[in-house]
């Protein structure tokens, strides 16, 4: 069931997300050759308990740190490691997620460190792109697959594919909550978009085919094709007032 936040619920909300935002920035900041993918996680970690709040995939179905952290070919869900560390060219998606005072806030993003390839950096332009293509479309009245056929397109129109295996969803008390928000759709089918709805919208998109495997550590995914894959998310509110973004800090990141 959809569960429509009112707008206490939604204020609560925007904490979640500004703390997941927050977080996402300051890793940003950190992003640099020779750091380790779990000194990234563990400067995340920290500020989300700066602020009083939890990270909210830490243990989450056993997953064994704050942030998903992927690189190059891995689509999502990267275990930070200890012996893992970036490289000049790496493109490495970051997800974290926060839960404060009931509610969760989600949000991911791809950064290029040092210099990367200019095909690299117009999948990740294209990839951001795609989601703002998406929240335009999030109205009351329309549609989920006028949102995803709106990422689907971008992204087709550039020559990459979105992934149809891993999908965004419904945010609120629960990190993963009805209804499901596939990058890819058919205008005005679905579920009917409504006031209250809290969404986090979240395009995965490959260089080369859709399909994608897991690996056997039971977590990372991976382009089964080993072309780049890059991603981006925010949790947004459909309000009576339009959508509000409430993960994303900075409006250029
Ligand atoms: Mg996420
Ligand atoms: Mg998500």
């Amino acid at each position: 069931m959809i569960q429509l936040k009112n707008s206490e619920q939604i204020k609560l909300m925007k904490e979640a997300g500004r703390i997941t935002g927050e977080a996402l920035l300051l890793a940003r900041d950190h992003v640099r050759v020779g750091i380790s993918t779990y000194e990234l996680d563990k400067i995340i970690r920290e500020h989300i308990e700066k602020a009083g709040a939890k990270p909210s995939f830490l243990g989450y179905a056993g997953f064994p740190a704050s942030a998903c952290i992927s690189i190059n070919d891995e689509v999502i869900h990267g275990i930070p490691s200890r012996t893992r560390y970036l490289e000049e060219g790496d493109i490495v998606k970051i997800d974290v997620g926060a839960f404060w005072r009931g509610f969760h806030g989600d949000s991911a993003r791809t950064i290029p460190v040092g210099r990367v390839s200019a095909e690299a950096e117009r999948l990740i332009k294209v990839t951001r792109d795609s989601f703002y293509a998406g929240i335009e479309q999030l109205k009351a009245g329309n549609r989920i697959g006028d949102v995803g056929s709106a990422i689907d397109g971008l992204v087709r129109a550039a020559g990459f594919s979105t992934v149809k295996r891993y999908i965004g969803h419904g945010v609120g008390r629960e990190l993963h909550e009805s209804p499901d928000v596939p990058n890819y759709g058919t205008p005005g089918r679905g579920t009917r978009l409504a006031v209250g709805m809290t969404l986090a919208i979240e395009p995965m998109v490959n260089i080369g085919g859709e399909l994608v495997k897991e690996l056997p550590d039971g977590w990372t995914v991976k382009t089964a094709d080993g072309s780049l894959s890059a991603h981006y998310e925010n949790s947004v509110a459909l309000t009576s007032d339009g959508v509000i973004n409430l993960t994303c800090i900075d409006p250029e990141f």
